[in-house]
């Protein structure tokens, strides 16, 4: 395999400790290494920035939801084509690109890792095959849990040896890399009963006899358990709705101290009265995660233009449905396992809820001390695409720019955010380099990511210096995956094929004829046909658990 020397660039490598020296950087046989054999090819950075490749802990790139919103968009792939090359294949764009275009348009943005925040289980198979075809980029995906039937039929009965084996054995059938909740609990209030939602962390659900706050504790305490190495995923409950942040403080309180990661936690910051205008309540959620070390977050920023919402939060997208002038919506029940919502949506400067959701998101990047714990996500594309990461990006920056941009944006969204109010931070390349690759790589657990130490992924971004940040992180001067030079002088060089990334946490299998006759009695598929075999993970590593990590 081929080796490299980068020399002369301005390595920003958080983890270990490099901000902004001048380093060589090594690769050989797809590592980083201390020191590459002579025949290297030499690549000079001077005047670029060396950073290891961005890992997007939280985005919708494929399964069944994803191929649903891009069916319910063909005019996206009419106005956005995505030509072939001589190395890459053809593909359409817009919120929510085809396979191959999402693959070549994340290693574009110098992103080399990404994961699929929610899959119900039974899907598994059809998120594998598009990820199988998601060129460049290694990617995992996290399963629907927080309301399986099963799972909660073992919990209301106290089964908890039962609960813990069954989510074990969920996650190695489907290939997957954590438990993934949303709303948890309310999706069967939502199935049972019309237009039902659960709202408080301490209300029993009907139909499963047990609270939202047993089912995050629970699942919490199975990742710590069953040693994983990113904890539960956790999407709260009441998305959206005026005065959720105390749901949101709830849940994280429900974690008693063990690892949980929220996520797109601005959705979740809101203050006001349920059913009126919604009031920030960043300061209060950023304050709290800085408090609390086992507290991770992505923020979910919401950038302004066309976005897709695509949520298993299935009385969310009911909501929402009347909330935008479009009238395409998509709702649809997941068997036992989840609910699912699409709807095209289209965020506007002037809309005051729309702007006040966009300075939220900031807020939360500027008052948060630990930048490795308030890592950088649009939720793409619920908040807009990740193509806008080089805008978010910028207005993180460059503080000159965040203010013109503010001076867009509906006025009393601006008033009731602290952003005017001197909070003119700015964020330096070493801290971009951790919420963007080092910080999501350490809550994911991806010891051979997000840096570049020797042992590391090959996987290595070098952008050129430039004032204008967005222009900058937009098109990488080259991006390196597994060693090999994928993009050079802003052209790809050739193809490739990352790895999917996924956990194999130990399991009593006795709890498979404890399965077996749920599977006969209410799923539309035999049990020995549910779980995904090898053909379905040609490129695969599996990321270490806790008892063999
Ligand atoms: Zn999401």
């Amino acid at each position: 395999m081929s080796a490299l020397r980068i020399v002369n660039g301005r390595v920003y490598d958080p983890i270990n400790d490099v901000d902004g020296e001048i380093r060589e950087i090594c690769v050989a046989d797809g590592k980083i290494v201390a020191e590459a054999p002579p025949e290297a090819k030499r690549i000079d950075a001077q005047g670029m920035v060396v950073m290891p490749g961005g890992v997007d802990i939280h985005c919708h790139i494929a399964g069944p939801k994803v191929n649903l919103a891009r069916k319910v968009q063909p005019e996206d792939h009419r106005h956005d084509v995505h030509p072939r090359t001589a190395f890459t294949r053809s593909g359409t764009g817009g919120t929510v690109p085809s396979t191959f275009a999402t693959g070549y348009r994340y290693a574009t943005l110098g992103y080399t890792t990404a994961m699929e925040a929610a899959v119900p289980p039974i899907g598994a198979r059809h998120t594998l095959e598009e990820l199988n075809d998601t060129p460049v980029i290694d990617k995992g995906f996290y399963i629907l849990m927080g309301n399986n039937v099963l799972l909660m039929q073992f919990l209301k009965e106290g089964r908890l040896e039962d609960f813990r084996n069954a989510a074990a054995w969920w996650l190695n059938a489907t290939k997957s890399y954590t438990l993934k909740l949303v709303n948890p609990g309310a999706d069967g209030a939502w199935k049972g009963r019309r237009n039902a939602n659960i709202t408080r962390m301490d209300e029993k659900v009907p139909e499963f006899e047990v609270t939202p706050r047993q089912i995050v504790k629970a699942l919490v305490d199975v990742a710590h358990d069953l040693g994983l190495p990113h904890p539960a995923h956790i999407h709260c409950n009441n998305l959206g709705h005026s005065g959720n942040f105390e749901t949101t403080l709830e849940t994280m309180r429900a974690a008693e101290g063990r690892r949980a990661h929220i996520t797109h936690v601005q959705f979740h910051s809101y203050g006001g009265e349920p059913g009126r205008l919604p009031t920030s309540k960043a300061a209060e959620i950023a304050e709290f995660v800085d408090a609390h070390p086992n507290i991770s977050c992505d923020v979910g920023q919401v950038m302004f233009g066309k976005s897709t919402i695509m949520t298993a939060d299935a009385p969310l997208a009911y909501l929402l449905r009347d909330y935008t002038s479009d009238r395409r919506w998509v709702n649809a029940d997941t068997e036992h396992e989840s609910g699912c919502g699409i709807i095209p949506f289209d965020y506007q400067e002037k809309v005051y809820t729309h702007a006040l959701q966009w300075a939220i998101g900031l807020e939360l990047f500027l008052l948060s001390k630990d930048p490795w714990r308030m890592v950088l996500s649009t939720d793409h594309p619920n908040g807009g695409s990740f193509m806008s990461y080089p805008k978010l990006i910028r207005l993180l920056m460059d503080s000159e720019f965040r203010k013109r941009e503010l001076g867009r944006v509906n006025r009393k969204a601006v008033r009731n955010s602290v952003l005017m109010d001197g909070l003119d931070r700015e964020y330096s390349l070493q801290e971009i380099a951790i919420i963007t690759r080092a910080g999501p790589a350490r809550i994911l657990g991806l010891a051979n990511k997000g840096h570049l130490g020797a042992g590391a992924d090959a996987d290595i971004t070098i952008y050129e210096e430039n004032p204008d940040k967005e222009l900058m992180f937009s098109a990488p001067r080259y991006v390196i995956k597994d060693g090999r030079l994928i993009i050079e002088d802003h052209e790809f060089r050739c193809d490739h094929q990352g790895r999917i990334l996924h956990v194999a946490p130990a399991y009593d299998s006795a709890v498979e004829d404890v399965i077996r006759p749920f599977f006969e009695d209410y799923y539309s598929i035999q049990f020995d046909n549910y779980a995904v075999d090898a053909h379905y993970i040609p490129r695969n590593e599996v990321i270490p658990t806790g008892d063999d990590g």
